[in-house]
Order: C-alpha cells, then structure tokens, then sequence
C-alpha cells in the first residue's frame, strides 16, 4: 500500500520519489530501474505524479490510479495476450492508465493501437471494478479498471511496441489455467468469466 500525503493533490503537482524512502533524489540506470541516491534502492518502480492521468487519494491516503483494460478477441475465440517489459511483470491484456478528460472507451482504444497496433472495433463495456493490491510501475497499489471487450479484425497484424514482447492468443480455459497472468488481468479473466466465453457476446444477442 503507496500512502500519499494528501497535501500533493495539486493539478499542476508533477513529482517522482523514491518507493521506499520517498526521496526525490532518483535516476534510472541502463535497465530503467529507478536508483535512489539518499536510501540506495534499485527498483522497477516508483512513486511518480503526473498531472496527465487520472488519480486520487482514498479515504485512507491509498494512491489510486484509473486504468482501461481490453480483451481482444480473434476468429477462433482466442484472446490476445503479451509479456510486458515493465513492471508489473507478466502476460496481460493491452491496458494502460486513463488521461485526464479521457474517456475510458477512448483510452482502452488509444492502448490498444500504442501497444498493438491493432484497431478496435465496435467496443463491449464489461464492467468497472477496484483492483486492490493490483501495482503499477508509477507506485500506486491500486487501480480502478474500465475493462472492455472487442473482437480483431482479422487481416490485421499484432506489432508490440516497447511496452511488451511474445504476442500470444489464449482460449479463455487456457488463460484461466495460465500461470503467469499479472495480478489484474487474472483478476479481470475470473471475474468477466461468463462474459468472455465465445456465445456471450456474438452478434445477435442484443448486447
Ligand atoms: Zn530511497
Ligand atoms: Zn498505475
């Protein structure tokens, strides 16, 4: 849990400090980790303010970020998944942060063409939920996620940018047996199980 002091909510705050003493004394090294010059930690993270996405403090201090996530489903029922490069490390689904004023369907969008360049199709809302424990490179330990389902065109390639590598699609009994998921989108497979099996939204059932 990233605890914030509630004094950094300032639209124009812009900041990047050290996870585990908060220091702002930070550089990264040639593998992006970012190394603390007061405490001497090398990690994959850290707390980092922009005022470019949308975030909060709860209640509790907890940082908060707000992040669209898509399922992207092929001809044969498949679902795409890629490693990421960065952490949190593992395969997910094409997702980032929502930016200030952005729509979330609009967001889910923009990512998947940065990260895939896939363009989506009609989109389907699959639900909004708060993902507790789901870590981000930029220090928050929570994310509320606007999670999406399109189908893929079927002429169009999968090209990764630096944010992933190793594109693969996953029947959703084999993304449920999968063991190297990030925390969320194992989250996002158990929870939109009933929406994500094939029949659930074809054309013709009205959703
Ligand atoms: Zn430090
Ligand atoms: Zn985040």
């Amino acid at each position: 849990m990233v605890k914030l002091d509630p004094a950094l909510i300032d639209e124009k705050c812009e900041r990047t400090t050290c996870i585990d003493c908060g220091s702002e004394n930070l550089t990264r090294d040639a593998a992006g980790l970012y190394v603390c010059g007061a405490c001497g930690a090398h990690r994959p993270r850290a707390v980092i303010i922009t005022p470019d996405i949308r975030w909060w403090l709860a209640a509790d201090g907890e940082y908060w970020h707000q992040t669209a996530g898509i399922f992207v489903r092929n001809d044969a029922g498949e679902y795409l998944l890629f490693r990421r490069t960065r952490f949190p490390f593992g395969l997910t689904i094409p997702a980032g942060h929502v930016e200030v004023d952005e729509d979330p369907a609009h967001a889910a969008r923009r990512e998947l063409l940065e990260e895939t360049s896939l363009d989506a199709r009609a989109l389907h809302h699959l639900g909004d939920v708060d993902i507790p424990g789901d870590s981000c490179r930029r220090g928050a330990d929570a994310h509320r996620w606007n999670c999406f389902v399109t189908e893929a065109g079927g002429t169009q390639d999968v090209v990764l940018n630096q944010e992933g590598i190793s594109p693969v699609w996953r029947s959703l009994p084999e993304m449920r047996a999968a063991t190297e998921l990030t925390l969320a989108t194992s989250f996002l497979v158990n929870l939109y199980d009933a929406d994500l099996r094939p029949a659930a939204h074809a054309p013709g059932r009205g959703r």
